[in-house]
C-alpha cells in the first residue's frame, strides 16, 4: 500500500469514458494527447484506406522505422537550411498525395479541368498515374538507376560476407524488375514515393547482406529514392507543366486563384452549399467518433498488453521502458 500511494497520491480516482484511470494521470494526460493527435493523422483520406482496412495486420506490410527515421533526418533541428526544408516539404507532399498534380490543382481552380497530363498528354494526371506514366516511365528508370548507384556506393562501406550484384539489387528494391512480378511497378512505386519499404524488401536485402545492414539500408533507399524521384522526375515533370500551361494561355493570375467559381445561378449555388456543408458537417462528427473509438482502442491495447500499434515502431525503445514501469505498478497493486 506504501507503495501504491508514492505512485498513486490522489485520494479519489479519475475517470475518462468510464475507464478508471488507476495509474500516473500525467502520463496517461500525454499518452491520451499523443493518441489523439496519431489517430487524426490515421484518418487524413490519404491514408485512411490503410487503417480502415485493417483485416490484416499492417505491421506485416511495412518498415515504419525506416519511415520515421528518414522524416526525422531532416526535420526539427536538423531542418537548419532551404535544401533541407525543400526536402523535407517535398517528401512531405509526396507522401501524402499533396504535390500541385493536376487533380489536385482541380480542386481550388477550375481553369485546369481540360487539363490534360503534361507528359502524355493523354491521361488525367494524379499521383497515381504519374508513377506509370509513359512520358515519365524514363525518368523513373534513370532515378530508380542512380538510388541503385547510390546504394551500392553505400554498400562498399561495410564488409559484406558475400558480393552483392547489381541485379540482385535491383530485384530486392524494385520488386517489378523481377520477371515474375512485373504487375508491382505501380505499387512499388507508390510505396518508396510515400516513404514506405515493405518488409518483403527488407526480407529480401537481410538475405543479401545482414539484419543490420538491412535497416540502414531501408533508410537510404527511402533517401536516395525520394531524392532522385525529386531531381530526375518532379523537376522536369514541372517544367513541361509550365510548357503546357503555356500553350494553353494560363496566366500567373489565372493560377493565383484558390476557389473555385460555379457557373450555376445564385439559388443553385446556395442549395449545393447548404448540402456541402451538412455533408461536411455530418463527416466531420462520424471521423470524430471514429478517432475516439480508435484512441480508446489504442489505449486499451497499451493498458492491457504494453503493444504500441505498428507504425509507431519509432518509439518502441522509449516506451518499452514505460512498460516496464506499468508492469511494475501492476505488481505494486498486487501487493
Ligand atoms: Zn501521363
Amino acid at each position: 500500500m506504501i507503495r501504491l500511494t508514492r505512485y498513486f497520491p490522489l485520494l479519489f480516482l479519475p475517470v475518462w469514458h468510464s475507464i478508471e484511470i488507476d495509474r500516473r494521470v500525467r502520463q496517461f494526460c500525454r499518452i491520451v494527447s499523443e493518441s489523439l493527435e496519431e489517430v487524426t493523422w490515421s484518418l487524413n483520406s490519404n491514408w485512411k484506406d490503410y487503417f480502415d482496412n485493417q483485416t490484416h495486420d499492417i505491421s506485416t506490410e511495412w518498415n515504419w522505422t525506416a519511415h520515421w527515421h528518414y522524416l526525422n533526418n531532416i526535420n526539427k533541428s536538423r531542418c537548419d537550411n532551404f535544401d533541407t526544408n525543400n526536402t523535407l516539404i517535398n517528401f512531405i507532399k509526396s507522401s501524402n498525395n499533396l504535390l500541385p498534380t493536376v487533380d489536385n490543382l482541380r480542386k481550388r481552380n477550375d481553369i485546369y479541368d481540360d487539363v490534360p497530363c503534361p507528359a502524355c498528354r493523354d491521361h488525367e494526371e494524379t499521383l497515381n498515374h504519374l508513377v506509370i506514366c509513359t512520358g515519365l516511365e524514363q525518368a523513373f528508370l534513370t532515378a530508380e538507376k542512380e538510388t541503385i548507384d547510390k546504394i551500392r556506393k553505400y554498400l562498399k562501406r561495410f564488409k559484406c560476407k558475400k558480393s552483392v550484384t547489381i541485379n540482385e539489387l535491383y530485384i530486392s528494391i524494385f520488386e517489378y524488375r523481377d520477371p515474375a512480378f512485373p504487375e508491382l511497378k505501380q505499387r512499388n512505386r507508390q510505396e518508396l514515393l510515400r516513404g514506405l519499404i515493405s518488409h518483403t524488401i527488407v526480407k529480401k536485402l537481410r538475405k543479401l547482406t545482414s539484419k543490420r545492414i538491412a535497416s540502414l539500408l531501408s533508410l537510404k533507399i527511402i533517401k536516395y529514392f525520394h531524392e532522385a524521384f525529386r531531381k530526375h522526375v518532379w523537376k522536369p515533370r514541372c517544367k513541361m507543366m509550365n510548357e503546357l500551361e503555356e500553350s494553353l494561355h494560363i496566366t500567373h493570375q489565372d493560377k493565383c486563384k484558390t476557389s473555385r467559381t460555379h457557373k450555376e445561378d445564385a439559388e443553385t449555388q446556395r442549395d449545393h452549399y447548404r448540402h456541402t456543408l451538412t455533408a461536411f458537417r455530418e463527416q466531420k462528427a462520424s471521423k470524430y467518433n471514429e478517432g475516439l473509438r480508435r484512441c480508446k482502442d489504442h489505449l486499451y491495447r497499451l493498458v492491457t498488453t504494453g503493444l504500441l500499434p505498428p507504425w509507431k515502431s519509432r518509439k518502441i525503445t522509449v516506451q518499452h521502458k514505460n512498460n516496464n514501469n506499468n508492469n511494475n505498478n501492476k505488481k505494486n497493486y498486487d501487493k
